[in-house]
This record gives C-alpha cells, structure tokens and sequence, in this order.
C-alpha cells in the first residue's frame, strides 16, 4: 500500500453491507447512545446502492431483527407477509407427493415467519444505521485488506476507480482509498474475497471440517391474481436432480401478486456435465408448477452462492484486528435454507465485542469475546443441531442420505444426542467433480420462453453491468489451464456451472480452442472460485458500483 493513499480513521470499518454488517453497525451505534459515548462507524457496500447485489428466497425467522430492532413493526420495517402455508414436496418426473407435517423435524416449521425482500429490509436496516449516524458508503468495494505494524488487520483498501483493461489509467483515474479501524468486520457474505484471504492469512479453517456451498438461483414471479396465495410456502426436492445431487427448489408468494421461485443445487455435485441454471429452468416446466407460472410475468433474476457447510465449518471468528460475521463465516441453517437470522445475530454479537474492547482503550487485538458469545448463544445450538444433515445428504444421496438427516434431527430434538456424532463433508466443492469421460452428459431441453428462460435473457433481468474497459476481475492463476486440463479432463465445466454465461470455450475451426471470459455478465455468484476444480479462478472485486442491480431480491 502506497503512502500517498488518501485515508480515512473510524473505530469500526465494516465490509458489506448485508443483514450482517448493517446489524453490527446499529447495535455500535446502539451501545454509543446507551452509554452517552461516540463511535465512528462505516459500511462499505460494492453495490451501487444497499440491496443492488442482495439476493435470498427470502423466508425471515425475525429472531435476530426481535433482538436488534425489537419494534421493528412499528418502525415499518419491510415484514408485510406473514407464512400462513407450509408445504413441503418430493417431486418425481410426472407427480408430486406432500411430506406431511408430522414427519418434519419442529424446527422445519415456518410457522410465525415471514417472506420478505432482503434487498428491501437491507435498505430498511441501513435507513435505520444512517439514522443513528453510520457512515455507509455504497459503490465502493474493499479490494484489500490494510495492515498493521503487528501483522493484525488494520482496515481495508478500496479498489482504484478508473484502470483500463490494459492496466493504464484512464482520465477518471482514482486511487483506492485506506478506512482504517480499530477493529474490522468482515460482512462479505458466502465466499468473501477478504475473508477467503483473511481465513488463509490466520489459519482460521484449521482443523475444521472444509466449507462447502450451494448455488442458489432465484426468480421474480408477477403472478395473475387468481394464481397468487399470499402466505404460502413451498419447497420441494427430488426432480429434476438425480439422487446424488443434493438441492432442491423454493416458491413463496408474497406481496403484491409476487412470487419468489428459486432452486439451491449443492455445489458438491459430481457429474461435470450438470448445469445448475438449467436444472432450475428445467424444474419449472414439471406439471405441478408450470401451471402456477403459465400466466405470469418473470420480472427478477440472480443467483448467489450459499453457505452450506454448517457448524462442523465455521472457521476461528477473531482475527488480529477484527471478525467474520454472517455468511463471511457461514451460518446458514442448511434445511431451514436461513441464514439472515444468524447473520444479524452474528454481527450483533461481534459489535458487542468490538464496542466493549474500545471501551477498554484496545485495538487491533483479537475480539475473544465474540468467539465466546457464539458458542453460548442460541446461533451455534441452531446449526449443531442440524450439522449431520447435508454431510448425511452429501454421502447417501436424496433417497437415503434425506431420511437419516430427518432421523438425525428427531434424535437430537426428542433424545438430546446425535446417532451420528459429527460428520464433516466428504471433501471441498473443487475436489467432488468425476472426470468427464465417467460421466453422463446431460441434454437439457431448449428453453420454451414461457416458463424456462435461455441465461442471456436472465443477466439482462438482473440489471448487471460492469465497464468493458476494466481490468477482468475474474483472474486465471494460468492462463493456460483451462483448455490444457479442464477441457479434456472436465469438459471444462465453468461453461455450465456459471449461471451467466460468463465462460466459454469457443472452438472457430481454425487454431486450438479458446477460453473467452465474457466479465461484463457476471452476477457475483463466486461459484467460479468455489467449483473450478483446480481452483484456478480467482474473483477479485470489480470497480465499486459495477456487478447486479436488484432491485427487490
Ligand atoms: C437464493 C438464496 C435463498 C436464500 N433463502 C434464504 C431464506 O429464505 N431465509 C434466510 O434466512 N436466508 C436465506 N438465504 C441465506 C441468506 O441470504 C444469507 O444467510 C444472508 O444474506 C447472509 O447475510 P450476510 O450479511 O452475511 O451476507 P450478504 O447478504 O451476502 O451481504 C453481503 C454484502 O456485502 C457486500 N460485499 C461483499 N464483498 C464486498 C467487498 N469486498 N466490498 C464491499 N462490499 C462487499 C455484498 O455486495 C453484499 O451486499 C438464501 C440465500 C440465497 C442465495
Ligand atoms: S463468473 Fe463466477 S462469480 Fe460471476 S456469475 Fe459466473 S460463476 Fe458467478
């Protein structure tokens, strides 16, 4: 980092500004007002504005916004539909069977939930943070992580505005700028580029089991009147994913005829030939839920990696300087599909930390009062007793793997104890992926254009845009490895499992294939830097404001 870098002092500098880092940023800011004292706090955000690059289904447990914000109601936060139906399917290719209620786990209950927008709720909470005097500033990634004289964390860089492809700086040129805190939280959500450097950089994934994910792709739905039943819940597995693939679908009706439709493939999926858009596309053709679309307007797409490796993952949440909260960390209750509850609840708890070590005169240490307060809160009784379920899905398939989950989850509910002790996932995302020639090519149907989409017509409904002149943020460690390893060995497998089309292997007749990164449509997913099995791409922030613009994701 040069010198001559502008810079800016707070005692919190926060990364994303997601259920997490907004969460922690009110509860500084609470705790100032309480004790009649200050704190400096700021949001960094690298959509254009809170809530551009924020997708989930969303089904809320308003646990953590009860804990932060306890009269949310009255404040009009954006929790208008409450579940009033809940429902849960095994879809085969031609038909359907509801699991009755008696044989879900308690815990899978919607039962006084509600289906939000998060981007919604997230400019909501970030409403409520610039109320109490939180800096946000949306459109300017952390490129960066700044460091300290000890080797702790000391703030982070923003990315440079203004750098052509080339690398040479166009007349719009802007240095990055240093935030400097005395403490640091990383809110990146699932696969945080700091936070995967900050993990490697402190060892913090030691000895734990590896993280894994899944990709989740979501569609907005304007559905017509008659169809719509606002309340309901529907989640569903089993077809259109084979029995060694784990994932599954999500419908919620909400709003104003609204309907979010959206399908989570686990990323340990083994047949190189599989593509999780397609799937999904191919989902809503199957006769129970074409009908509910047929009518309707799609008006929203995206996609995002989740996190999924549960309790059993959750790396060391201090470092020298500061902690992961939320997804950067992963919270994610893997059958429940929820993650924002814990993610407040997360950086509620490190902000708690963080506010009573600079009450304390300290800095840059490590916050161990946060490590403490998640495992004695009710965030880490939340994911233990769910841990088994997606390693017990990973190892047996659907048809097997599914039931014991659901067994497992009975014994610790009914018995107090897991039958399966702890189980991690049989290996990292990377590493999960069969050779091609073992493996069964998949020929998905065209797209109808009625209910299934081609991806091109989906990046444009995501609003992405990013400059075509600025350097590629999606970086080969070699250049070369794409068609000298993974064409041959995987069929190159980023062609199918980025759902936007950004990769392609293009084969002109005359000289050797080429793999051509089409940059401009990425949705920053991080599927890329989580599947390639050589883990050769890297996603790096683009410039600040670049990427997806959701509008109510
Ligand atoms: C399709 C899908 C469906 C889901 N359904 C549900 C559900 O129904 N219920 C539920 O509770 N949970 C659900 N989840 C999980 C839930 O969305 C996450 O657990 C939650 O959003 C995590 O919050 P977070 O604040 O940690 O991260 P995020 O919500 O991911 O927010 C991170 C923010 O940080 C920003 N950011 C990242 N890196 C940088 C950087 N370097 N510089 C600046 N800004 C940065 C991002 O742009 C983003 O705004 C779902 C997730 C997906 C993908
Ligand atoms: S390039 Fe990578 S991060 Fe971007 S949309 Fe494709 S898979 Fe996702």
């Amino acid at each position: 980092m040069s010198d001559a870098r502008e810079s800016m002092e707070f005692d919190v500098v926060i990364v994303g500004a997601g259920p997490a880092g907004l969460a922690a940023a009110i509860r500084l800011k609470q705790l100032a007002l309480a004790a009649g004292s200050e704190i400096a706090v700021c949001v960094l955000e690298k959509g254009a504005e809170v809530g551009a690059h924020i997708i989930s289904g969303a089904v809320i447990d308003p646990i953590g916004l009860n804990a932060l914000i306890p009269d949310w109601k009255a404040r009009g936060a954006p929790m208008e539909t409450p579940v009033s139906d809940d429902r849960f399917y095994l879809l085969g290719p031609a038909g359907q069977i509801r699991i009755p209620h008696f044989l879900m786990p308690p815990l899978m209950s919607n039962r006084g939930n509600y289906i939000v927008s998060l981007g919604l709720l997230c400019r909501w909470l970030a409403r409520e943070a610039e109320a109490l005097g939180v800096e946000i500033y949306p459109g300017f990634a952390a490129a960066d992580v700044e460091l300290g004289k000890a080797g702790e964390v000391a703030g982070v860089v923003t990315g440079d505005l203004g750098v052509a492809r080339d690398g040479h700086h166009k007349p719009n040129y802007t240095p990055g700028m240093a935030l400097r805190g005395k403490y640091t939280l990383i809110a990146e959500g699932a696969r945080g580029s700091l936070a995967k450097q900050i993990i490697a950089r402190y060892g913090l994934a030691e000895g734990r089991a590896p993280q894994t994910f899944g990709l989740g792709l979501k569609e907005l739905w304007e559905l017509p009147k008659e169809k719509h039943r606002p309340g309901l819940v529907m989640h569903s597995m089993g077809w259109p994913l084979d029995n060694h693939t784990g994932g599954g679908s999500f419908v919620y009706h909400y709003g104003d005829n609204l309907a979010a439709v959206g399908f989570v493939v686990h990323l340990d999926y083994r047949n190189p030939y599989l593509s999780p858009f397609d799937e999904f596309q191919r989902f809503k053709t199957h006769p129970f839920i074409r009908p509910m679309l047929e009518g309707g307007r799609r008006i929203g797409y995206g996609a995002r990696a989740i996190t999924e490796g549960g309790f059993q993952a959750v790396p060391k949440l201090a470092f020298p300087g500061g902690a992961l909260i939320g997804c950067s960390a992963g919270f994610v209750n893997v059958p429940r599909i929820k993650g924002s509850h814990n993610a407040i609840l997360t950086g509620m708890q490190a902000a708690e930390a963080a506010f009573g070590a600079i009450a304390q005169g300290r800095a840059g240490d490590l916050l161990a009062g946060y490590e403490h307060a998640y495992r004695s809160s009710g965030v880490y009784a939340d994911l233990k007793r769910v841990r088994n379920v997606k390693p017990l899905w990973s190892r047996y398939g659907t048809a097997l793997g599914v039931p014991l989950g659901g067994l497992d989850m009975w014994c610790n509910r009914l018995l107090g104890f897991s039958p399966f002790g702890t189980l991690a996932a049989p290996g990292p995302d990377y590493a999960r992926l069969v050779p091609a020639k073992e493996a069964t090519p998949i020929a998905y149907p065209k797209p109808d254009g009625v209910v299934s989409f081609d991806r091109l017509s989906s990046v444009f409904l995501s609003g992405t845009r990013h400059d075509e002149d600025e350097p590629v943020h999606l970086k080969l460690r070699d250049a070369a490895l794409p068609i000298r390893q993974n064409l041959p060995v995987y069929a190159e497998p980023a062609q199918r499992y980025c759902p936007a089309g950004v990769f392609e292997v293009v084969t002109t007749g005359e000289g050797p294939p080429r793999f051509v990164i089409n940059a401009a449509n990425c949705v920053h997913c991080k599927t890329c830097d989580i599947k390639d099995p050589a883990q050769n791409i890297v996603w790096v922030p683009p410039e600040g404001g670049d990427g997806p613009a959701y509008g109510t994701m």
